[in-house]
């Protein structure tokens, strides 16, 4: 059997149905960017963005705002012990300037637990930005530890894992226009072990 074969037959056992469609998504993007458009108007706008999975929404999000914003970006490492997210985050690439007096927005693809993002509010607050606040296209709120306030939020999900539009399966998957869940339960019996371990 060929290459590419193989790892279509692969992919298929992988991605299961489609959650949101390009459309859905292109849709709620918009809609996000017109609120935030309308909130913002005369503020000194600062978008932050999580890499890796944060940044596909991220690219799409300004472009529909209509305001002049600046954006910076940020890297993390997530580790976990055990059944659960620990929220124990290392900062592996910093923002390139301060915050200070800024309307900072925190653009996330999905906060599933809230450790990561409680983490980052944390640090990004004691930078003393005038405002802080979160904008979520996914909220995972059903495994949500810790208590959090978001601002925007794009599409409430169930516990499916889930990939596709910069989210990924063991760094794959990113690229899909779609959001995906995973198909078969051996995928997301190995999905406890990435969460808990791998960088995201
Ligand atoms: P939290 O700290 O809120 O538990 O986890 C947030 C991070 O976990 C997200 O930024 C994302 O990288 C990862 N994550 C949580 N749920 C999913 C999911 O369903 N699919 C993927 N691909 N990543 C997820």
């Amino acid at each position: 059997m060929n290459e590419q074969i193989k790892r279509n037959l692969l992919r298929n056992d992988i991605i299961g149905k489609v959650l949101f469609s390009s459309e859905d998504i292109q849709k709620k993007v918009i809609e996000l960017g017109n609120k935030i458009t309308e909130d913002y108007i005369g503020k000194d706008l600062l978008l932050i963005s999580v890499l890796r999975g944060g940044i596909i929404f991220l690219t799409d999000l300004i472009r529909h705002i209509d305001l002049e914003i600046c954006l910076d970006i940020m890297s993390i490492s997530t580790y976990g012990i055990g059944e659960s997210s620990t929220g124990v985050v290392r900062i592996t690439k910093d923002l390139e300037e301060p915050i200070e007096g800024m309307d900072v927005l925190i653009v996330e693809d999905i906060i599933d637990t809230g450790l990561t993002i409680s983490y980052l509010m944390r640090t990004l607050k004691a930078r003393y930005p005038k405002s802080l606040e979160i904008c979520t296209l996914l909220d995972r709120n059903v495994r949500r530890i810790t208590d959090i306030k978001i601002k925007y939020v794009g599409f409430n999900i169930g516990e499916n894992y889930i990939v596709g539009y910069g989210l990924d399966y063991k760094q794959k998957f990113r690229n899909l226009n779609a959001i995906h869940e995973l198909k078969i339960d051996t995928v997301k019996k190995d999905i406890e072990s990435i969460k808990n371990s791998s960088i995201f």
